[in-house]
This record gives C-alpha cells, sequence and structure tokens, in this order.
C-alpha cells in the first residue's frame, strides 16, 4: 500500500470535527457513536461498559435490537419465501423472545414451521449500531450460504441451508438479508450422541449422596402419572403406564371428558405391547426429553443447536420411544386427527440417522409412530369427536383389521376388564364435564 492510499475504515469518529478513524469494534451502542482512539478514553468517553448496565438496563436494550430486527422483517414475504423454497408448504413465522435466548451477539433466530412440522430456522443480523459496513456483513452470510452448500455433499455435519437473501438486493422483498436452514442433522447427531449413554434401567435420574442413578419416572407430559419405576425392562414399563392409565381412567381422575375412548386406548396398548418390545433380550434405555416440540432446542451464533432446556420430567426409556417419532417430527393436526403413521419429516429424520451411519436408530424413527402415540396418549382439552379420531389413528398404527364400527370394537376390547362398568358409567356423564386447553399443565415451561 502506497503512502496516498488511505487506510479502509470501517467507520470515522462521530465527535464533531474529528475526522479520525473509529476503532473496530468499539462503536458505542449507549451514545450510538463510533469512536476513535483519542475519544474512546475514558476521559473523554463516560458511557457505561456492557459488563456495567444493570440487569434491566441490559435486557432493554437486547429488546430494543430485538424489535428492531423483527419489525424490518416483512413476515408475510418471508412466509411465501419460505413455503415456496418448500414445494409451496404453508408455515408461520414465529418471533422469539429474549427467553428463548435465540440471539447471538450479531445474529437474529427465529422458528419458522411448516404445516408439515418442518421447521426452519431463520437468521438474520440483529439491527444495531456497527461498524461493520454493510457489504461486508452481506458478504458473510452469502458466503455462510455458500460454505454450507460446498458441505452439503460431503459427511461433515452442517444445517442443510435452503435459501439466502441481501438486505441491498432490489428483489429481496423480506428486508433484512437472511439466511434459511433445517436443523434436522444437527438433531440426528444429538440422537447419536444419547445413543452412546444408555442405562439398565427406565425411569428419571435423582441424586443421592451426591451421586445420580435412574429412579422412579418423573410422570409424564400431561402430568397425569404418579411416580412409577423404576423398571428394568420395556414391556414391564408399557406395562406400568397403561395399567395406570386404566386405573386413573376408571377412578375418575383423568380423561374425564372421553373416558370410555380413552380406556379403550390403554386396553389396546396393553393388549398390543407384546408385538413392539422384546421381553428377554438385554435392555437398554436412552434419555429422552418429554415435551420436545421444537422450542427446547436454543441456538447458538452459528446456528448451532447450542443448548437443550426444559429437561424437567426427563426419563429413560426403552429405544423404540428414545429414538422413535416424536413432538420433534410430528404434524400436531396430524397426531390429534384420524390419519396415522410416520410423517414425511420423520423419513427426513431417518434418512439423515443413516447418513451418520445410525441405521438401527433410523429403523426406530421411520418404522411406526407406536411410541409417540403412546406417549401423547389422547392429549388433554380435546373433544370427545377429536378423542375418538385419536382412538381410530391409534387402531390403524398397529395396522390390524379391527372392525370399523367404534363402538362395537371399544365394548369387545373393554368389557372383560373389571373396571369397565365404572367406566362405561363415567361416559354416561361427560358432557357435564368441561374442557381444558389442549398442551396441558405445564410446570416450569
Ligand atoms: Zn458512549
Ligand atoms: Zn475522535
Amino acid at each position: 500500500m502506497t503512502m496516498d492510499q488511505p487506510v479502509v475504515r470501517f467507520s470515522t469518529c462521530s465527535i464533531l470535527d474529528c475526522g479520525a478513524p473509529g476503532v473496530r469494534g468499539m462503536s458505542c451502542s449507549t451514545c450510538q457513536q463510533h469512536l476513535c482512539v483519542r475519544h474512546s478514553r475514558a476521559t473523554f468517553h463516560k458511557c457505561s461498559a456492557i459488563a456495567e448496565l444493570s440487569d434491566q438496563e441490559w435486557v432493554s436494550r437486547v429488546e430494543n435490537e430485538m424489535s428492531q430486527t423483527v419489525n424490518r422483517i416483512n413476515v408475510p414475504e418471508l412466509e411465501k419465501r419460505a413455503s415456496a423454497l418448500k414445494g409451496n408448504i404453508a408455515c408461520s413465522f414465529k418471533q422469539s423472545s429474549l427467553q428463548d435466548r435465540m440471539m447471538g451477539n450479531a445474529i437474529y433466530h427465529a422458528w419458522l414451521t411448516f404445516d408439515d412440522g418442518d421447521r426452519w430456522l431463520l437468521r438474520t443480523p440483529i439491527t444495531k449500531l456497527c461498524d461493520i459496513p454493510d457489504n461486508m456483513t452481506e458478504y458473510f452470510i452469502a458466503s455462510e450460504y455458500a460454505t454450507l452448500k460446498f458441505l452439503e455433499p460431503t459427511n461433515v455435519p452442517a444445517p442443510k441451508v435452503f435459501g439466502y437473501g441481501l438486505a441491498s438486493d432490489k428483489d429481496n422483498v423480506i428486508g433484512v438479508s437472511y439466511l434459511l436452514m433445517c436443523i434436522l442433522a444437527q438433531i440426528a447427531e444429538i440422537f447419536v450422541e444419547i445413543s452412546k449413554h444408555p442405562v439398565s434401567l427406565a425411569g428419571s435420574l435423582t441424586t443421592n449422596d451426591g451421586h445420580s442413578h435412574v429412579a422412579m419416572m418423573a410422570s409424564n407430559r400431561f402430568i397425569h402419572l404418579d411416580l412409577l419405576g423404576p423398571f428394568s425392562c420395556a414391556s414391564d414399563y408399557f406395562t406400568a403406564v397403561s395399567e395406570r392409565y386404566l386405573d386413573l381412567i376408571a377412578d375418575g381422575q383423568v380423561h374425564a371428558e372421553y373416558p370410555v375412548e380413552a380406556f379403550a386406548f390403554y386396553s389396546l396398548a396393553r393388549a398390543k405391547i407384546h408385538t413392539f418390545t422384546h421381553p428377554n433380550t438385554v435392555q437398554n434405555f436412552f434419555l429422552k426429553h418429554v415435551d420436545d416440540k421444537g422450542d427446547h432446542l436454543l441456538v447458538d451464533e452459528d446456528g448451532k443447536i447450542s443448548r437443550i432446556r426444559d429437561w424437567q420430567f426427563a426419563r429413560f426409556v426403552p429405544a423404540i420411544e428414545a429414538f422413535g417419532p416424536s413432538y420433534l417430527t410430528a404434524n400436531m393436526d396430524r397426531l390429534h386427527s384420524r390419519d396415522a403413521g410416520v410423517t414425511d419429516l420423520d423419513k427426513k429424520l431417518a434418512k439423515e440417522l443413516r447418513q451418520q451411519g445410525a441405521n438401527d436408530l433410523a429403523g426406530y424413527m421411520d418404522s411406526n409412530e407406536i411410541a409417540r402415540r403412546f406417549h401423547n396418549g389422547l392429549s388433554d382439552g380435546i373433544s370427545r369427536i377429536e378423542a375418538r379420531e385419536m382412538l381410530d389413528a391409534w387402531r390403524k398404527t398397529f395396522g390390524s383389521i379391527l372392525p370399523s364400527d367404534l363402538d362395537a370394537w371399544i365394548s369387545q376390547t373393554c368389557d372383560k376388564d373389571a373396571r369397565w362398568e365404572k367406566v362405561s358409567q363415567l361416559g354416561d356423564d361427560v358432557d357435564s364435564v368441561k374442557s381444558y386447553d389442549r398442551g396441558g399443565l405445564r410446570l416450569l415451561a
């Protein structure tokens, strides 16, 4: 570089008439100024450093940056673009909150959820005082896209990227620079990692004298169950849960809105347990999040899953449940309908697992959705009609040819059970029971 060529600057000091180059990375978000060496010294610049801000000040600053970022996104256009990239499957954008901790220092993340249950991550630079020139920020996005595309045919685990846009591009109507990516490959990696840490009992962890061990299972997603177990074999676990549900339904403690259908659901479960468990084999159990609907995943600066939160109710469960279809790849509307079977997203995750060499885990993921439907049961807060549809889907899950008359099938399935008479009486009173919201009770969610 010759003497008469100026050194490239990110910024010029904002102090009136200064004109000196701003120190890179030292722009002040409190007074919104770029500062040169001289003006960034404490004698001139009196703003508190980020570390000196009170929690309240910090939260309000971050929230402000986040809402500025979100306000620039043209949400309908973003949804339209994502939908077009995915074969016209509709999707909806969910703004993330500070509590979701989905933002790094410079990047904001939020989820796009598709009607088929798939979930993409939006990455967009945070709108805030920054001395990095816009053309460089855009170059970073374009280069990240190209890098992820380069990695796609390789075995290097990386998010799959579907599209990007640059704010300066006239054809980009979304209003911000962005990347759209899917994180199924990372989820597959997490599954593979979990599969390396089996335990010999089904149940939840607790500590005793500083050591953790598997003890009674910490209820379930809807907190219907009391503490059960631990269990040393999968069929004992599924049987105990089914039996406890049958007791609780007959006692009027759970599924008071549709006791007959719920009783039939667990009667069928209990009768079919032998078809999906293997009593005489060595039994391993694997850690499973109880409510893995996607909002439990936190993403870091690089778009990688950095943490999984809400481990309350986590349990060690048989492989069919740990690695089989779960909420993560479910289509929740379909789960609450008459339509049964693995979803396209289940199959995609299975494909990722196979690509990572986990053929056994992939086999659980795309063979059937027994574990997902067993874990969810008939849900809380649904109508009796929905419960009947879900029961029908549950029957289809086992693939057997069943009588088409649901009521005839229910009595045939249940009437040998000593609890059935009580259940049918409860069923006669259902109209007087009111419903609660879907989703059930969630503690510390
Ligand atoms: Zn300042
Ligand atoms: Zn200056």
